[in-house]
């Protein structure tokens, strides 16, 4: 593998597998993972503690500027920091991740997290995840993915998550609310979600998690030399 500081892009709808394939596939290269859906999470847990109205663009705009995010791994395992205070354990809820959609469709927000990604990938190799990294986070990484599965198997894998962690969950609302936030995520008007037109298109629908893995491997392989 490349001695070169290389950048791995994966994009795709919730639910796809993006963080427990781009966990794995880092490992795998001995590169970190950098998590950015956990900055928007952090970044929405932050506006909902202050109260603020998700339909008000310009508070969104004021407040997101005294959020201060960033991240820091212990074990190799990212943590994310808000103000100082690490909130990994609080930001995987599912109002987190409904106000989450709705906060990252802001411009402010976005350029303030991008910046970090951006410095980040920057310094080091990386295996990144989210929605706008092949797009516009890192448009010239060496390699892009772009992780996909219908939305009822994506509904049905964070079911049974739910479930293993002993929570009640209701399919139908999770399919519903899956839906809505691709909805967002596509047609936002800034950074929305879609395949770049470098990105290869990995269906992972009737894939396990090691054929994803394998496939992911070898395209990096290809072209990380
Ligand atoms: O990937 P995850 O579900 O943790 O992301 C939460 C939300 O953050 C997404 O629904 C999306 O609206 C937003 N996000 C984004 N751009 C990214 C990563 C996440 O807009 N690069």
């Amino acid at each position: 593998m490349s001695d070169k500081v290389f950048s791995v892009a994966i994009d795709g709808p919730a639910g796809a597998g993006k963080s427990t394939i781009a966990k794995s596939v880092s490992k795998k290269l001995g590169v970190i993972y950098v998590d950015t859906g956990a900055m928007y999470r952090a970044m929405a847990l932050y506006l909902i503690r202050e109260g603020v109205d998700m339909e008000d663009a310009a508070a969104i705009s004021a407040k997101c500027k005294s959020a201060d995010i960033s991240i820091r791994f212990e074990d190799g395992v990212q943590q994310v920091i808000l103000n100082g205070e690490n909130v990994s354990g609080l930001i995987r809820t599912e109002q987190v991740s409904n106000m989450a959609s709705r906060s990252s469709v802001n411009p402010d927000v976005r350029v303030k997290l991008v910046e970090l990604q951006q410095k980040l990938a920057s310094e080091t190799s990386v295996v990144m995840d989210g929605r706008d990294i092949g797009t516009v986070v890192l448009p010239k990484a060496e390699v892009k993915i772009y992780l996909t599965a219908g939305s009822a198997v994506r509904a049905k894998r964070r079911y049974d998550e739910l479930a293993a962690k002993g929570e009640k969950a209701d399919l139908a609302q999770i399919e519903a609310d899956i839906i809505e936030r691709d909805r967002r995520d596509m047609t936002r008007e800034i950074s929305p979600l879609r395949q770049a037109e470098d990105a290869v298109l990995v269906d992972t629908s009737d894939m396990t998690v090691e054929e994803v893995e394998e496939r992911l491997l070898a395209i990096v392989k290809d072209k990380v030399e």
